[in-house]
């Protein structure tokens, strides 16, 4: 191998020397006054400015480079540095080759080498080319961004790259006419896509005289999109703003309005201008000021605010707002807030509403009587009432029934039992409604219910049971109390029915039997009267008128009790039977009472009904007899009889201006053998009101009196339609 006579020195990658040649070993001595050494480092040969400056272009070009490094006014050296390689491809060493030049040399070629390695360096592609569009001389970044390589770039012109239209004729025309253009236009890369490109292209004159440019291309696609990005989220934010159905404003650092959209003006009520006359704060409801100025202050303070207000617009109506409150920063500065409001007033009502609903509710469940509880699918407890969850889950409140299933409350077979029926109800959908059920309470007492379960869905779909159970217990016990009294009252009335039949019985008998030892009496008394009439004294006369009298009196009462025991025991025909014609009958009857009492009668419109004949015309017959009977010495007496159809009976009225009743009498005169009177004074036995009485029972029908002492009676009566 030949020896080089150009110093050498050979340094591993951190710059100490391995090895040199003498011409190096001569050369540092000269130059720097330096020997070099093995694992002496550059850095102490070499003067520290220079030092700095060669370390750095070392590691930029990472040992390729080349470089003229001024050492003082009269030593320049130029340094070229190269890898060697090993074996394989990995750098072994690197070769620093010196050569000193001189300063004049150095000047020039300094600034040739300077401007190559711009030129190289430089991270923009540049273009060295002839105004006419050939290109001269490219850099490696122009290669790069193009994707030709260095030869295939230098055979293109400038249309080959930057797309032709009238934009770049125009920038052609423009750096021709002032020498400079700097513009954005649309670079072809090799593979054909393009992309925006910022230009700048300088006209200058070579050492030969020549017109060149220096063209500069930097691709903006990156730039471009982030300024579309940008765009597009001004216009999103604006579109956000101006159409936002919420209220979105903005306010300095003092609470004016800066901003409002239509939504924010719409709730303000005024102008855009008089807005930004005024301060947030006077639309804030008094009673929230403070409030709402503690999360304006937070707001500035860089916190995200949300909280909900009461406002007052400008012309006074009320709204509640849901507002988020955020800063503005400019340059990391907050300079005011933003803000968005919601109006939730429709919201808020619903919600109070809702609420006043849910306790009313409650208040309605909580107070009823009834046992009110709700399950869910799983037979878990999601609602209960307070009688509900007080008296049969014997808890304190709602919150500890809620959860509970039949499991935890009954007995294995009672919440097995009740488990199935809720399922049914659940998945056949079909209510079970005022069912009676015995059901066990937490203390084990068994309860008579009355149970309705009505199935249902909730929101999800989800299938839920309503239950409502009645504790009826005490009434069940109040009935099974009834039904016993009942029994005994029937039990009773049968035996009264039966002793009072044997009563009539009796009477019947009595009063029939009585008859014939009655009349043997009498007319043996009469016998008595006749054949001894002369031989008896005034006494005896006067004894045997007793008997008689008293013999007669006995044979009525008789007969009378004989006729009451008869009323009810004889049964008559049903006829149809006109009632006027059945009065007139009864009152000419009683024609010569009548006459000589001279009595008005008036008899109204009365019914045909289809009766026994007989007992109707007993019961007339008894009430004007007596209605004439009883009637005042000191005037006519008028008698009317009238009739009114009510919906379910007859009812009959008979009225006379007799002597009336006292109150007192009014219910005893109805009584058997109850008279008001002697019988010097008005004659009679007592049994006839008696007499209507049974009648009127025997109907099923009712009998009473209205009367005023001293002015007259009103006797009604009255028939039931079915009887
Ligand atoms: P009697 O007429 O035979 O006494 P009643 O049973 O018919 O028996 O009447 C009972 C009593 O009711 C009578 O004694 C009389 O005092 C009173 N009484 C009945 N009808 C009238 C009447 N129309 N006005 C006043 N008192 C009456």
């Amino acid at each position: 191998m030949n020896k080089i006579n150009t110093p050498v020195l050979k340094i591993d990658g951190n710059f100490e020397i391995i090895s040199w040649n003498t011409s190096a070993e001569v050369f540092l001595n000269n130059i720097l006054n330096k020997s070099p050494k093995t694992q002496l480092s550059l850095e102490e040969i070499f003067p520290p400015g220079i030092w700095t400056k060669f370390r750095s272009d070392f590691k930029t070009n990472q040992g390729i480079f080349h470089n003229i490094y001024t050492f003082s006014e009269t030593e320049t050296i130029e340094v070229f540095s190269s890898p060697s390689l090993d074996d394989g491809e990995n750098i072994k060493c690197f070769s620093l080759c010196l050569k000193a030049v001189s300063p004049k040399e150095n000047s020039s070629s300094e600034n040739i080498v300077r401007l190559k390695n711009i030129l190289e360096n430089s991270s923009l592609a540049i273009f060295l080319s002839d105004p006419s569009g050939p290109i001269v001389e490219v850099n490696r970044a122009a290669c790069k961004l193009f994707g030709y390589s260095l030869k295939e770039l230098k055979q293109l012109s400038r249309e080959d790259i930057i797309q032709m239209n009238s934009d770049l004729e125009t920038a052609i025309a423009q750096r021709n006419k002032a020498g400079e253009i700097r513009t954005e236009l649309v670079g072809i890369k090799k593979n054909g896509e393009t992309f925006p490109c910022e230009v700048h292209s300088v006209i200058y004159t070579n050492n030969e005289g020549e017109k060149r440019t220096s063209t500069t291309i930097v691709d903006i696609s990156d730039r471009k999109k982030q300024e579309l990005i940008a765009e597009n989220s001004k216009q999103a934010f604006q579109s956000l703003f101006d159409y936002n159905p919420d209220a979105v404003y903005s306010f300095d650092l003092k609470g004016s309005f800066v901003d409002l959209n239509q939504a924010a003006l719409n709730l303000v009520e005024g102008s855009r201008e008089k807005a930004r006359e005024i301060n947030f704060l006077p639309l804030i409801a008094p009673e929230d000021r403070d409030r709402v100025m503690m999360h304006s202050s937070k707001a500035v303070s860089g916190e995200v605010q949300r909280y909900q207000t009461n406002f007052i617009s400008l012309k006074g109506t009320k709204k509640v707002l849901d507002v988020t409150n955020f800063p503005i920063y400019v340059n990391k500065k907050i300079t005011g807030v933003y803000g968005i409001a919601k109006d939730i007033s429709k919201q808020v009502e619903i919600e109070q509403k809702l609420q006043e609903e849910h306790n009313m509710f409650r208040a309605i469940i909580d107070y009823i009587p009834d046992h009110i509880f709700v399950i869910n699918e799983k037979h878990e407890t999601i609602l209960t009432n307070h009688s509900f969850y007080k008296n049969y889950y014997g808890v304190e409140n709602e919150q500890e029934s809620l959860g509970l299933t039949a499991l935890e409350f009954f007995d294995k077979e009672e919440a097995k039992r009740v488990i199935e029926d809720n399922t049914q109800v659940m998945n056949k959908g079909i209510p079970v409604i005022n069912r009676e059920d015995i059901v066990q309470d937490f203390n084990g007492k068994k309860n008579y219910t009355l149970l309705t379960k009505v199935p249902f869905r909730f929101g999800d779909n989800k299938k839920g049971l309503v239950g409502i159970s009645r504790n009826i217990t005490e009434i069940k016990e109040k009935e099974k109390a009834l039904e016993e009294l009942n029994e005994a009252l029937k039990k009773h009335a049968d035996e009264l029915a039966l002793s009072n039949k044997e009563l009539e019985q009796f009477a019947y008998i009595a009063s029939h039997d009585l008859q014939e030892p009655l009349r043997m009496v009498t007319s043996f008394l009469t016998q008595l009267k006749k054949k001894y009439n002369n031989k008896l004294d005034d006494r005896a006369q006067q004894y045997i008128y007793f008997a008689h009298d008293g013999a007669t009196r006995m044979r009525q009462i008789i007969l009378d009790l004989l006729e009451y025991s008869r009323v009810g025991r004889v049964a008559h025909k049903v006829t149809a039977v006109n009632l006027e014609h059945l009065v007139s009958e009864v009152l000419s009857l009683q024609k010569k009472s009548i006459e000589e009492k001279n009595a008005k009668i008036e008899i109204g419109v009365l019914p045909e009904l289809e009766v026994e004949e007989p007992v109707l015309r007993q019961l007339f017959s008894n009430l004007i007899g007596n209605a004439l009977k009883y009637h005042s010495k000191e005037r006519q007496p008028e008698i009317k009889i009238s009739f009114l159809e009510k919906e379910k009976y007859w009812e009959f009225k008979i009225t006379d201006n007799g002597i009336g009743i006292e109150e007192e009498f009014k219910e005893q005169i109805f009584i058997i053998f109850q008279r008001l009177h002697q019988r010097d004074e008005y004659d009679g036995t007592g049994i006839g009101l008696a007499i209507c009485k049974k009648i009127v029972d025997n109907f099923g029908g009712k009998i009473w009196v209205d009367s005023r002492p001293g002015e007259g009676s009103s006797f009604y009566f009255t028939i039931p339609k079915q009887f």
